[in-house]
């Protein structure tokens, strides 16, 4: 293991602190320079900021500051908090610079606050809600994951596809570009990502329609585009964009740009100053049955795959394909980690990745070969992965290929999803939040050959993927959710925590033997890096969606936590999150700021409670209308939650007094009243639309005031 800064470098910045109030230590010396570049991006030695999503370029989440450590870390208080007003998401990874920590939330308003005294300095609001209109229903609430920051701007993507630089000092938008056609059934949740004076972006939309990804670079200086590198290869009549297109060709089949292909990059993305080279987690297919999109076979390139590019011309380097020829929503967009390990006695640039598909995967990144791969959860679809080859060894029958009823692990939210795990070099070790769900996977009812890509939003029965899931349960002794720390040169599980929620937040590593972690109901934790043992514990009175950071000024180390649960299980609802109790607008939002020397408590909040379904004893269900409801529901689902059962990211409807008044309903649902709260309107449901919801509705709520308050609520989750 090599960690190239001793502890002496970070003990000399902060006697340089001492004396100083707020600017000190490296992040004083950046801002003369300039403001942000690769050298202080890069500089594992700059204790004093986080500059990018993942801390360093090597996205490795670890810091070496080591004041808050195992032996004094029952002792951490809360030093400063900031509330935010609305019921926004928080699910972001805070980037501080120069003593101000910047953030963004699920609307995209960016907060510019300082470091030190936890005072607001600016708001930028990007006013999404206007901009995204129809788009706000599949990506409004899963909420913006990070900004980059580079020279004296900070960059945010929004949901409606613009990149915008916004001026650090003051919060004025310099630029806006528009990165996605607006007829398209895109939109961006991720952090852009800053390297060599450019602004890389990809977008989300692989489930929502016809949708081909890809990833461009704009200039940091002036938002003009310099390259942008395709995912999936187009239609071959119009001729290729690039070599790499017309290799990629040759693996797809029949007419696969009719439903675009897929592959949007709406999360992994790794710059690599070593080698200069870009490296992208690409999405699934578009559908996700390949029977469809490609009927013949083929691995479809470059899907599920970590892709390296060139950083200045975004020239195709290599590729690695976890899942060929994908058609479980096994997408490889999950973060990847640049470490230097020692393995069977040579020295190895790997980068390490845990995508959806249960494998954890360590690449030579001089050459895209696979060094191994291993599972860090149970894995049914494959039995292992060829070393030689570097491809899976697929298990017989995995694909439903006769369309019958498959059970499947991991399901399609993966065994780890967005959450970013951390990597600490001292230790060696991976800290993942896993995922542990089985769904059975089946096609059957799906006229595979007839099968049409659907209109960009418009519900289709079954899912738009071209295949149907269910989840079905995993034996009772077995946990849904862990923290898993793995050792990524040996391949195996060291220690692990046990949840029972699915997901749990990214983790953050530290110099001080430790990992932090929130979780989904509402905890903030210190293990021991080494041990997995329990050392600190604080509610934070709502649940937990974004991952922790820390920094340090003044001789004073900092660790930071959005607390606004958000995301998939906010927005998706169901009965594990429902039971959570973290009721729309129940709990408030806050940034919170712990230290050695805080003198705080966190707020009491008020207890959780699920929201109390109502019922209209006047109203006689008609359960023909209940069944015409719960299609059109399948417009409400992705924020209000399957089976109407809130997660807590919007209003539980069946608890809803808005829905028991035909006016009220028809007022939001038709006429937008609340669209600046992140209601779009829908002008084109028809008079008995609405009945039909209302119906669905009501019957959801008296099954649930009846019988089991959530046996209505089985509707699968559709993850990212
Ligand atoms: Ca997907």
């Amino acid at each position: 293991m090599t960690f190239r800064l001793g502890r002496p470098r970070f003990e000399a910045a902060f006697a340089r602190c001492a004396g100083r109030v707020v600017l000190c230590v490296y992040g004083a010396w950046y801002a003369n320079a300039g403001g942000v570049d690769d050298a202080a991006i890069a500089d594992v030695g700059n204790a004093a900021e986080w500059l990018t999503y993942g801390r360093n370029h090597n996205e490795q989440r670890f810091s070496p500051l080591d004041r808050v450590n195992s032996g004094n870390v029952a002792e951490l208080k809360v030093d400063w908090y900031l509330d935010i007003a609305e019921p926004v998401g928080l699910v972001s990874t805070p980037l501080v610079a120069d003593s101000v920590m910047y953030f963004v939330d699920s609307r995209n308003v960016v907060r510019a606050v300082d470091a030190v005294g936890g005072e607001l300095l600016w708001t930028y609001d990007p006013e999404v809600a206007r901009h995204a209109a129809d788009r706000m229903r599949i990506a409004f609430l899963h909420g913006s994951r990070g900004l980059a920051l580079w020279g004296e701007r900070v960059y945010v993507a929004t949901v409606d596809g613009r990149l915008i630089a916004v001026e650090v000092a003051t919060g004025r938008p310099m630029w806006t570009t528009p990165t996605i056609d607006p007829s398209k059934a895109m939109y961006i949740t991720g952090a852009p990502k800053a390297f060599r004076g450019k602004v890389l972006i990809g977008n989300g939309g692989t489930e929502h329609g016809p949708a081909r990804g890809y990833v461009t670079a704009y200039d940091a200086e002036t938002g003009e585009e310099v390259w942008r590198f395709y995912i999936v290869p187009g239609n071959p009549a119009d001729g290729f964009e690039n070599a790499a297109m017309a290799m990629a060709a040759k693996t797809w089949t029949g007419e696969w740009w009719r439903t675009g292909g897929g592959g949007n990059v709406w999360h992994g993305m790794t710059y690599d100053p070593e080698f200069n080279a870009v490296y992208i987690g690409t999405g699934n297919g578009s559908p996700w049955n390949r029977r469809i999109r490609s009927p013949g076979g083929g691995d479809n390139l470059f899907l599920s795959s970590v892709l390296a590019l060139d950083a200045d011309t975004g020239d195709y380097r290599w590729h690695y394909q976890t899942t060929p020829g994908e058609t479980w929503d096994y997408n490889s967009n999950m973060d990847m980690v640049l470490a230097d390990l020692r393995i069977g006695g040579r020295d190895v640039k790997a980068l390490l990745h845990a995508p959806k598909n249960g494998f954890f995967y360590v690449i030579d990144r001089r050459s895209g070969r696979l060094i191994s791969a291993e599972p860090f959860a149970e894995v049914s679809w494959a039995s292992h992965v060829d070393t030689e080859t570097g491809r899976p060894v697929e298990t017989p029958g995995a694909r439903y290929p006769d369309g019958e009823s498959v059970r499947v692990t991991p399901g399609p939210p993966g065994a780890h999803n967005w959450p970013p795990m951390s990597f600490n070099p001292v230790h060696g070790l991976v800290y993942i939040p896993t995922i542990h769900e089985a769904f059975a996977f089946s096609d059957e009812g799906v006229d595979v050959g007839r099968w049409r890509s659907p209109d960009w939003l418009a519900p289709v029965p079954g899912g738009g993927h071209g295949v149907a899931i269910r989840q079905v349960p995993l034996p009772p002794d077995r946990p849904v959710g862990t923290l898993q720390a793995w050792d990524p040169v040996r391949q195996r599980r060291v220690w692990e925590v046990a949840f029972d929620t699915a997901w749990n937040p990214g983790t953050l590593t530290t110099g001080g033997d430790l990992v932090f972690q929130g979780t989904a109901d509402g905890d903030f934790v210190a293990y021991h890096a080494a041990t997995g043992e329990e050392l600190w514990r604080e509610h934070m009175g709502l649940g937990i969606s974004a991952p922790p950071i820390t920094y340090g000024i003044g001789g004073r180390q900092y660790v930071a936590l959005l607390v606004g649960w958000g995301s998939t299980p906010a927005t998706s609802g169901g009965h594990d999150n429902y039971r959570l109790g973290w009721a729309y607008r129940g709990h408030p939002r806050r940034l919170v700021v712990f230290s050695l020397d805080g003198k705080h408590t966190v707020p009491a909040s008020p207890l959780p409670a699920p929201p109390l379904p109502l019922d209209d004893p006047e109203l006689v269900v008609d359960e023909d209308l209940v069944g015409h409801g719960a299609e059109v529901y399948g417009n409400c689902r992705m924020c209000h939650g399957g089976g109407a059962v809130s997660g807590g990211g919007s209003p539980d409807l069946r608890a809803s007094r808005v829905v028991l008044s035909d006016t009220a309903f028809d007022a939001v649902v038709r006429g937008g009243a609340l669209t600046a709260q992140g209601m779009p309107a829908f002008p084109a449901l028809a008079d008995r639309h609405l009945e039909a919801l209302q119906h669905y509705i009501r019957r959801q709520a008296r099954t649930a005031l009846g019988l089991d308050p959530v046996a209505a609520s089985a509707a699968a989750d559709v993850p990212p």
